[in-house]
């Protein structure tokens, strides 16, 4: 009996240490349904997640490396350029270099705003009347500035009421999702559409593509922090997988819904709801 108890606490001891030394793919596999078992099973459980966390977090590494790096060497092609050229020249490379750091700036927002996050458990909003026409100009000036060679038409209800929203942050959650139509829609002759109505008791930002589309299978998981489709991994699209994460944390965060409806080969919709000013 002693035998039958001690060999598993046994199991269980060297499991821990090789956990501890590092070879995070050990597991107890005790395979019994006994206290012990399910003290086994716990054990293996929870070094699956640690597993999968580590993995998570160097590719979170490896993403934001590369994302830090694709600006940051533009930006020095550009500061060769303005040093070698005329004052002309110097001028174009200045608004290149412009155009770079805005992008390594929403980057590190992205990243910070995602972090306080998870610290706080809720994103603090900073809460205003907010025309949602305003909201949609915004983005679609910035659109037409990143990507004027993009057919997109933007379309808003007449008289929408307005919402209690953060600007800044609720200007984020659009912004994401029309960069992700861009990104995620290599054939630059398809058109994308942002348009802004009302339902019952919500106004409804809808952006629409024609692009690559989302899996079935990869569905369910666009809103995981760090998730990047496999086809959006191999392309050289740029991202870290935050983008939907925190248009989700936004968007529930004003008491709205976000939701998403794909088909491979023909592009995506994504539809954000939020409570309108009674
Ligand atoms: P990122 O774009 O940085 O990879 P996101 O969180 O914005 O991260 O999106 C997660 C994943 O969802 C993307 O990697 C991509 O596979 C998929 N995805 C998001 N938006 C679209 C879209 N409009 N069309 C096709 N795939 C998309």
């Amino acid at each position: 009996t002693a035998r039958w108890i001690l060999r598993p606490i046994d199991r269980l001891t060297e499991t821990a240490d090789a956990l501890g030394n590092g070879n995070l793919s050990a597991r107890s596999k005790l395979g019994r349904s006994d206290e012990i078992g399910v003290l086994g099973n716990r054990i293996d459980e929870m070094a699956d997640r640690i597993e999968a966390l580590l993995v998570t977090e160097k590719e979170l590494l490896a993403n934001v490396a590369h994302e830090l790096r694709t600006p940051l060497t533009r930006i020095g092609v550009a500061l060769d350029l303005a040093g070698e050229g005329d004052s002309e020249a110097a001028r174009a490379a200045l608004s290149e270099i412009a155009v770079d750091v805005t992008e390594l700036e929403a980057i590190v927002d992205d990243i910070l705003t995602a972090m306080r996050a998870e610290v706080a458990g809720t994103l603090p909003l900073r809460k205003a009347v907010v025309e949602p026409r305003s909201i949609a100009d915004a983005s679609a000036s910035r659109m037409l500035q990143r990507h004027p060679e993009r057919p997109f038409t933007v379309t808003v209800a007449d008289e929408l009421p307005a919402i209690d929203a953060d600007p800044m942050l609720f200007r984020r959650v659009i912004d994401n999702l029309l960069e992700n139509a861009h990104k995620y829609s290599p054939d630059r002759s398809t058109p994308i559409d942002l348009t802004v109505t009302r339902d019952v008791d919500r106004v409804c930002f809808v952006v629409e593509d024609r692009g690559i589309g989302i899996s079935a299978e990869d569905l369910p998981r666009v809103f995981t922090p760090f998730f990047r489709g496999d086809r959006s991994r191999s392309r050289e699209t740029g991202g870290v997988g935050l983008g939907l994460t925190l248009a989700k944390r936004i968007v529930e965060a004003h008491q709205g819904t976000i939701e998403v409806a794909s088909e491979v080969g023909n592009g995506t919709t994504v539809r954000v709801r939020v409570p309108w000013i009674a």
